[in-house]
């Protein structure tokens, strides 16, 4: 069954390509751009990575092991992080190193699958600087008075096809950056010469006539993605917000470097919302994972509300679809541990494949799934089950939350502490009572029996 999707640049629907099952060098090549590691990523930034990952999953399953090669970068050089390692008085390679491990931390915990490269724009200085030269070889880009390296958007007559955007936007867009050194307005940094007051130590041999500096941030994904899948890559992803300029400008770079098609196929997923407005700190509507771990949520919880949109439309997230998400995800558990190990029907699932590889619709997909679960696990079998669990990523169990498991020992004072109450030797029972709740369990009675809650932490 072909995967079809939405590509941005032709505004339609779209079949990937199907690698070549008999030539073990043909693989699909897929790019997604990866965080800014300066600070930790918020779930707007997750909704991206986790529609990713089920795309990668679906591509595995679909074409097969070994079939799929998929590249996700890291930004470890740019004003942001330059800007936090100045704040927090530490190197650039410091700040970089803390913020990528709680990316990677978040991820997994997400259940998504790494890419098999991560490549970072430190480590592929020499390439980008390459890319300039030959830009710069060919007229595409220019020196400025200060040593910095502009792209020249008007040796590009095909600039603006991805975005459709007009002429004019393009100048109020660009405008704001670095107005008095270029040509033309509209121009974007390739390179940037090094400003002792904003750099501090953080600079390299820019390319041959230019000053030393830093790559501009589109550079790195055009180098990368040249060094790790080659000139032509057959699916490029990312978030909607980096369709203009940051694309635009990636396909501006490679395909006059190169000369040859760069993306075969692009795709944009859509902002989340949160509480039916932008995420902001000042709205207090601003969550990392990690926020909602605090608040007692699965990862994996999280994950599933973060599929409960179509990935091309605005999602509203809110608590309460966490909650909904925490009984789904339940309900979805429940039934994949109660099905046979073998059954008749393979084909219950057909319905669920089928949204998904139609442009990725999530909310069909669920809706598919638990009309089988509805159904009951009658003639399903585990292993299709656990095929539509591992396209969706939720197959792992959701990790027990500690504080909800009760210790042995509680139990044991507790069932004490319930005979004493029913020998009415409330003496003894009062000093299990205290005993429960240092270990900061507390013990609440009913008529016919009791149960146990962690007490509230202060
Ligand atoms: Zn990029």
């Amino acid at each position: 069954m072909a995967i079809r999707l939405h590509d941005s640049l032709t505004r339609s629907l779209q079949e990937l390509r199907r690698p070549d099952p008999t030539d073990p060098r043909d693989v699909f090549t897929f790019y997604n751009c990866g965080p800014t590691v300066y600070g930790p990523a918020h779930i707007g930034n997750f909704r991206t990575f986790v529609v990713n990952d089920v795309l990668r999953r679906l591509l595995e399953l679909e074409y097969g092991p070994g079939k799929v090669k998929h590249v996700r970068n890291l930004t470890d050089v740019d004003d942001r992080t330059i800007g936090q390692a100045k704040k927090d008085q530490r190197s650039l390679a410091e700040i970089t190193r803390k913020w990528t491990d709680l990316f990677h931390a978040d991820c997994a915990a997400l259940n998504c699958l790494p890419p098999h490269v991560e490549p970072t724009a430190t480590g592929h200085i020499r390439e980008q600087v390459d890319m300039i030269e030959v830009l710069m070889e060919k007229g595409n880009a220019y020196r400025a008075p200060d040593g910095s390296v502009y792209f020249k958007i008007a040796s590009f007559p095909e600039y603006g096809a991805l975005s459709r955007i007009k002429e004019r936007e393009l100048k109020v867009t660009n405008s704001a950056f670095d107005a008095d050194h270029k040509d033309d307005i509209g121009d974007f940094a390739l390179w940037k010469a090094y400003k002792p007051e904003e750099d501090g130590d953080v600079q390299w041999p820019g390319p041959r006539t230019a000053a030393a500096g830093r790559p501009g941030w589109h550079i790195e994904c055009s180098a990368m993605i040249k060094r790790h899948l080659g000139e032509t890559i057959d699916l490029h992803t990312g978030g909607v917000d980096l369709l203009f300029p940051h694309h635009e400008n990636e396909i501006a770079q490679s395909q006059c470097c190169n000369g040859t098609i760069f993306a075969r196929h692009w795709y944009h997923s859509e902002h989340l919302l949160v509480d039916g407005t932008t995420m902001s700190k000042s709205k207090g509507n601003y969550y990392t994972l990690g926020d909602l771990v605090q608040k007692d949520f699965d990862p994996l919880v999280v994950r599933l509300a973060l599929l409960q949109g179509h990935p091309r439309k605005q999602q509203n997230f809110t608590l309460d679809s966490l909650h909904s998400a925490d009984k789904a995800l339940t309900t979805i558990h429940s039934y994949w541990q109660s099905l046979p190990l073998k059954a008749d029907r393979a084909t219950a699932f057909d319905a669920v494949f089928s949204a998904l590889h139609d442009d990725l619709n999530f909310p069909a997909a669920l809706g598919a799934f638990f009309t089988v679960i509805n159904r009951g696990p009658s003639g399903v079998a585990k292993s299709d089950c656990e095929k539509v669990l591992f396209a969706l990523g939720l197959g792992r169990e959701p990790a027990k939350r500690p504080d909800r498991r009760i210790p042995d020992a509680i139990t044991a004072f507790a069932e004490k502490r319930w005979a004493a109450k029913l020998a009415k030797d409330f003496a003894t029972a009062d000093a299990l009572r205290k005993e429960i709740a240092a270990a900061g369990w507390s013990m609440l009675d009913r008529k016919d029996g009791y149960s146990l809650e962690p007490l509230k932490k202060a």
